[in-house]
């Protein structure tokens, strides 16, 4: 007598198998600042800079509201449960102009959510620590009110190095994760990648540390890449690529030739890190599209990082999946045997076919039960019957 199923996938295709399975259950992600979501009606921003976007987004945030931030969130959260993302990772910003509005409204979406997805909010100090004061404090009693780990952001504070060492004395005073935002600009200018990496091991965290953005790695010479590639692996640490804002906000500079941005993914994935891609942004100043489907943050990496073979098209599934996961420490992921029932059910014959047609999500299974079904019918009238 076998174990009851409750749920019976038949004839499905695995992302690393060619014959078809079926998938018997007896129970995906990203890096993205649901706060500041769908602000393109308030904000106006015609430089298209980091530096305006930070200024433009710091005077919307004044007037942030628990209500205002949670209708925001609650759409985009909408949409990314309908595109099949299962687990997501949000960074709530956490500083003297907004308070702790964005964690009390996102602890409460995070246990309306919690059917549909597993959401992890990290304190976020968008903008600094030392140059705003106030900001360790409130970063604590975030962590307290039950934040599930912390990020800096060493770029945009007055002193990068105790920047850092504040979120990781927060990191290992809550025993948390951390996640960084870190080394965005065209040129290789601040690089505190090394000083995430060190005191990464210096800590022990090793496997508990992420840094996104890191498009500043791609400005350094190849051989110099290598090395810090090297540290970067050596840490344990995760990257997490941002292709739609990076796309957007870097290169701003160049009249010619005009730079894509992004980190060497495929020299961190051949060293063996981690590398998530991420919406990060939806309708905002930092990125003025988006709809929370990460497919479209592969099919985006498919061409701006030049990944188009079919062994490239499945890396970037995975850059969605399987790597997330790690940075994200989710137990159990996977589809094997045993693995919790987490999974999409995506309307295609190959794996690779996800950055290259962007199928329709069928079923979207959370715990092992159907969260989303899709039902859409198009029906092309101009065919003779
Ligand atoms: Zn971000």
């Amino acid at each position: 007598m076998s174990d009851p199923v409750d749920l019976l996938l038949r004839g499905a295709r695995l992302p690393d198998r060619d014959d078809l399975v079926d998938i018997a259950i007896a129970g995906e992600r990203s890096h993205i600042h649901l706060d500041k979501v769908l602000l393109t009606d308030r904000v106006t921003a015609t430089a298209g800079t980091l530096e305006e976007a930070i200024r433009v987004t710091g005077q919307a945030k004044r007037g942030f509201t628990v209500e205002d931030i949670t209708s925001r969130a609650r759409r985009v959260l909408d949409l990314a449960v309908r595109a099949g993302t299962t687990a997501m990772r949000s960074h709530v910003e956490v500083d003297p102009l907004v308070g702790l509005t964005g964690i009390e409204a996102m602890l409460a979406l995070r246990a309306e959510y919690a059917p549909a997805l597993d959401l992890q909010l990290c304190a976020f100090a968008q903008e600094g620590i030392v140059q705003a004061p106030g900001t360790e404090g409130l970063l604590r009693r975030a962590l307290s009110m039950g934040a599930d780990l912390v990020g800096g952001c060493p770029y945009n504070d007055s002193d990068a190095i105790e920047h850092i060492r504040i979120v990781f004395g927060l990191a290992t005073a809550f025993g948390v994760d951390a996640d960084f935002h870190v080394d965005f600009s065209d040129e290789p200018e601040h690089l505190h990648v090394r000083e995430i990496a060190a005191q990464t091991v210096r800590a022990g965290w090793q496997g508990r540390v992420a840094v996104g953005h890191l498009t500043e790695l791609a400005a350094v010479p190849g051989f110099r890449q290598d090395e810090l590639v090297a540290e970067i692996a050596g840490a344990g640490l995760g990257v997490i690529c941002l292709p739609a804002t990076d796309l957007y906000l870097m290169g701003r500079q160049d009249e010619l030739n005009v730079r894509r941005g992004l980190t060497p993914i495929k020299r961190l994935l051949n060293a063996g890190v981690p590398v998530a891609l991420a919406s990060n942004n939806v309708r905002n100043a930092f990125t003025p599209v988006g709809t929370a489907d990460l497919a479209h943050m592969t099919f985006l990496a498919a061409l701006a990082a030049h990944m188009g073979t079919p062994a490239e098209l499945r890396a970037l599934l995975a850059m969605i999946t399987t790597h997330p996961a790690r940075l994200l420490r989710l137990a159990d992921y996977g589809l094997t045997p045993g693995s919790r029932a987490d999974l999409v059910v995506w309307d295609c014959a190959r794996a690779e076919d996800v950055a290259a047609t962007l199928p329709a999500r069928t079923l979207v299974v959370k715990r092992g039960r159907v969260s989303v079904e899709a039902r859409h019918e198009t029906v092309d009238r101009w065919r003779a019957p």
